[in-house]
């Protein structure tokens, strides 16, 4: 049994820290907001009342925020009330300047982190069967890997801090930029009189395959399970793809990396957005690329 501290007990932390509870470890939390420390409470979780109080006597504190500036002040916080030999795991979706940070905010107190972002959604976190990218020493990986076990389908170690947000943003600039191909190809086919079902069976077994063809078929019919047969409810919000193709952004100007279709895909998913779309599944954007979102 690990003593963990989990801090963010949101939409992903509450079902996260569940799942460590269900394996056995000794889970302390804090959020803040009410509602959330009631459901964690529900779960298993020993609610403190804050966050240096949930972290105290923790071996492995983790991290699920909703942004770097937030991982950054929770750090400062609680890394200098924390004992010694305590791993620090941010989970959250940050971009790699932050992510740095934390690692060295980490380091200068003498103590082992990674970043280990995840992908899977609030249905991976349920299930248990995240993917976390993670990015830090071997060492802080070999220490981090059980831990994340309960919560996870796959762990990867991509390389040193900041290597998870890293693969992170790059993975889903793919999947931001072959959604809005695949929504094309699907209205470029109604205005050619080529049914959904056909363009289907063969782009999935043709070089057209992709993940958000095959998987996540932005037209109802084809995959039924893809959020496109449940009216697009997320799933993947749109919002939460934006937020990731503009880290991918913030990521390539200032690593001087040319990626105009990352930037195209953050405009027009800034544009859906603006629509006030953000809290539908992302798959939905075709709604625009056929000119009927409403
Ligand atoms: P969320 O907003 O539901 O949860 C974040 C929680 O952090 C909130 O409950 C908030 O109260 C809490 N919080 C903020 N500042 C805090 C502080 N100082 N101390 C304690 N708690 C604090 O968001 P989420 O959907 O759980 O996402 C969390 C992270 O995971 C984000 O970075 C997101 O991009 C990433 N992510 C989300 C999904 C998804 O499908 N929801 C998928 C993959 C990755």
């Amino acid at each position: 049994m690990t003593s963990i501290a989990f801090i963010g007990l949101g939409n992903m932390g509450n079902p996260m820290a569940a799942n460590l509870v269900k394996a056995g470890h000794a889970v302390s939390g804090f959020d803040l907001i009410e509602a959330n420390l009631a459901t964690a409470r529900r779960n298993g979780v020993a609610v403190a009342a804050s966050a240096a109080d949930a972290v105290a006597g923790a071996d492995v504190v983790i991290t699920m925020l909703p942004a770097g500036r937030h991982v950054i002040a929770v750090y400062e916080d609680v890394v200098p009330k924390a004992r010694k030999g305590t791993l620090f795991i941010d989970s959250s979706t940050v971009d790699v300047d932050s992510a740095r940070k934390a690692h060295k905010i980490a380091a200068d107190a003498g103590m082992l982190s990674i970043d280990a972002p995840v992908s899977g959604g609030t249905g991976g976190a349920e299930a248990g069967t995240l993917t976390f990218m993670a990015g830090g020493s071997k060492e802080a990986f070999a220490q981090a890997e059980p831990v994340l076990e309960p919560m996870a389908g796959r762990v990867v170690h991509c390389g040193d801090g900041g290597a998870g947000q890293a693969a992170k943003i790059c993975n889903n600039m793919i999947l931001g930029i072959s959604m809005i191909g695949v929504g094309e190809a699907f209205v470029l086919a109604e205005k050619l009189g080529l049914s959904h079902q056909a363009l289907f069976d063969v782009a999935s077994t043709s070089s057209g395959q992709c993940w958000s063809l095959t998987t996540y078929c932005p037209v109802p019919g084809p995959v039924p399970t893809s959020p496109a047969n449940r009216d697009y409810q997320p799933g993947f919000a749109a919002a939460l793809m934006l937020k990731d193709l503009k880290l991918a952004q913030e990521a390539a100007q200032s690593s001087g990396a040319v990626t105009p279709l990352g930037a195209e895909a953050a405009q027009l998913y800034g544009l859906f957005s603006a629509m006030g779309k953000g809290d539908t599944d992302f798959s939905g954007i075709i709604h625009m690329l056929r000119g009927d979102a409403k």
